[in-house]
């Protein structure tokens, strides 16, 4: 079983349903210890994407072109830190699989991992510091040993999700260090961080849709 284009299309429309119903949540984490509007900002994002791929012809288009296409829109649709963040993410992804129609296992698991090291390049954050990096890299990590060790798709993808929740649970005892809840200092702990719960939520659906 091969990934190709009209299954990167599924994906992101299976995100962009799974962060509509997770907007509120994340919103609510958001105004905490940020601004409050980091659901509305990923929903905005995963609805352009999923906006710019319904017009694609899937037919002409490799993975590269599509993972490229949803990385500007989402840059154009995001005001917030997450729009450059997620957009550089989608963008190593299309990097990472460039010259493939059809992609395996270990193409997919690479993509993942591009889109982790993206995210933290762009950001330059690293372990905790209390951003989805907390989330992203434990995650690729885990889904880079399991397809190392011979395991499916679906399994990789899955260590990546546990590792992921983990990721995002123990934000919960770091002090922000980057980006807008990085000024409450201390007062951050306590409280997960929203781009770490909202990580889960895109892999969540990454898993799902893919395995
Ligand atoms: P903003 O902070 O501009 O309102 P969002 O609310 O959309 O943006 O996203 C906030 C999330 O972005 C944080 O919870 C954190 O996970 C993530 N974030 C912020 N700065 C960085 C960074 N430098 N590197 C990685 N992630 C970051
Ligand atoms: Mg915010």
């Amino acid at each position: 079983m091969t990934i190709g284009a009209s299954d990167l299309k599924r994906m992101f429309d299976a995100i962009a349903v799974a962060i509509e119903a997770d907007r509120d949540r994340l919103c609510q984490l958001d105004g905490v210890i940020g601004d409050a509007d980091h659901g509305i900002a990923m929903a905005l994002g995963f609805n352009a994407v999923r906006d710019a791929l319904a017009s694609l012809d899937l037919a002409a288009t490799e993975p590269t072109g599509l993972l490229n296409t949803a990385a500007k829109s989402f840059l154009n649709a995001v005001g917030a830190s997450s729009g450059p963040l997620y957009a550089t993410a989608f963008m190593r992804a299309a990097a990472a699989v460039r010259g493939k129609a059809e992609l395996a296992d270990s193409d997919v698991v690479a993509l993942f991992q591009a889109m982790a090291q993206g995210i933290r390049d762009r950001g330059k954050a690293e372990t905790g510091e209390k951003t989805m990096v907390d989330a992203w890299q434990p995650a690729a990590e885990a889904a880079g040993a399991s397809n190392a060790a011979g395991k499916s798709l679906a399994e990789s993808l899955q260590a990546a999700l546990a590792a992921a929740e983990r990721g995002a649970e123990a934000t919960k005892d770091m002090i922000a260090a980057k980006g807008r809840s990085s000024r409450l200092g201390e007062r951050s702990l306590g409280h997960m961080d929203p781009g770490a719960a909202s990580a889960v939520t895109v892999i969540g659906a990454m898993q799902k849709s893919l395995a």
